[in-house]
């Protein structure tokens, strides 16, 4: 797999939003080969131990995040929880773990799901977002079979998606498909 294109860092954009998205993209790190022969990783490691690339993430993020009125954030774990817990301070909303299994006390529902170098189950605390309207967030959307899962999972537990965010997007991957109607916003795509 290669990224042929680079990242599509938003047209129609304020230039300053763009400046902000190309000054991320260049802390994106690739890491080919890994976890498997094939799979060029994109590592954000780099985005949060830059404070001000950081910040920049979060605050391009939030914008994506505020119209869409969630009343409650979800986190796939684990680089989902890294940026969903502080846009929940952001916001002033709670915000809910998807785990790996085995990992969450109180009572799961769990789910099946695929994706691009495995297959795993997720879980999540059985009353955690019922009557919510939630955004599902996670570092990067590939397969989009682990997105997938996460709203399947939610919209069991009773809860509205009202959309997904990803720092990154793999667009050759063609997620979005598995992830129905809610928007689905990424801050670089890569075609
Ligand atoms: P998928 O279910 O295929 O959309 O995979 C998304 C999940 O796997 C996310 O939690 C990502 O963090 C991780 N992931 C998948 N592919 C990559 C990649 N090329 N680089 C970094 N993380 C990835």
């Amino acid at each position: 797999m290669s990224v042929k294109d680079g990242p599509q860092t938003g047209h129609a954009r304020p230039q300053s939003s763009t400046d902000a998205l190309v000054r991320i993209e260049k802390q994106v790190r690739d890491i080919p080969d890994f976890p498997k022969p094939g799979i060029l990783f994109k590592d954000i490691t780099p985005i949060l131990s830059d404070a001000e690339a950081f910040q920049t993430t979060l605050q391009l993020l939030e914008e994506r995040l505020r119209p869409l009125s969630p009343t409650r954030l979800v986190g796939i774990e684990s680089r989902g929880f890294l940026f969903a817990a502080p846009l929940a301070d952001r916001l002033r909303l709670g915000v809910v773990p998807v785990r790996k299994p085995g990992k969450l006390p109180y009572r799961v529902l769990r789910e099946e799901y695929t994706l691009e170098y495995g297959s795993g189950v997720l879980e999540m605390h059985e009353d955690a977002v019922a009557g919510q309207r939630v955004v599902i967030i996670d570092d990067l959307l590939a397969t989009g079979g682990t997105a997938a899962a996460a709203a399947r999972l939610c919209q069991r537990l009773g809860a509205d998606v009202v959309g997904h965010l990803f720092v990154i997007e793999l667009a050759f991957l063609s997620g979005r498909r598995l992830l129905g109607d809610p928007p689905v916003e990424a801050l670089l795509v890569y075609r």
